[in-house]
């Protein structure tokens, strides 16, 4: 009886050593595959993820036009030097961009210096009373960008 007893649990016990201890050769042979799945796939998963952050977070590709308004520079004296062919505002020591007849702070009308003869008058006026050139304001828009200022820029006016 007790040999009978012994005898099954020695077959229970080999059938149970067969489905729970693993194949370890096997398994070795199968390391590259968990490899893949457990190590590379999760990566791969992390590395497209992170690209796809970085595509929606990076900044936008579309480029930005500096609309102004921009300060009047003063010259070396220390006075202000209204631009030439631009809308600008002696009131505000403000240039604006090129369609602006009016202050848009306090709605005066703003000035534009003739490119040929320098004389201001209305920016809303396209023939100089002076010259007789007509000439519309506004100046190229310029892509917002970190640029150094040309050498001798206002000086050249
Ligand atoms: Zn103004
Ligand atoms: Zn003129």
């Amino acid at each position: 009886m007790a040999d009978a007893l012994s005898s099954f649990w020695q077959s229970l016990l080999d059938l149970t050593s067969q489905v729970v201890i693993p194949d370890w050769a096997a398994l070795v042979g199968l390391l590259p595959v968990f490899f893949v799945l457990l190590v590379l796939g999760p990566l791969v998963t992390l590395l497209a993820f992170l690209w796809l952050v970085y595509i929606v977070r990076r900044p936008r590709p579309t480029i930005e036009f500096d609309e102004g308004p921009w300060p009047i520079q003063p010259d070396l004296e220390g006075r202000l030097e209204p631009p030439l062919a631009e809308p600008y505002c002696p009131d505000h020591g403000l240039a604006y961009r090129a369609g602006m007849v009016r202050c848009p702070l306090d709605g005066s009308i703003l000035l534009f210096r003739c490119p040929k003869c320098r004389l201001a008058r209305p920016a809303g006026v396209p023939r100089c009373g002076n010259c007789g050139l007509v000439a519309v304001p506004g100046r190229a828009l310029r892509p917002l960008a970190p640029v150094s200022p040309p050498p001798g820029g206002a000086a050249l006016a």
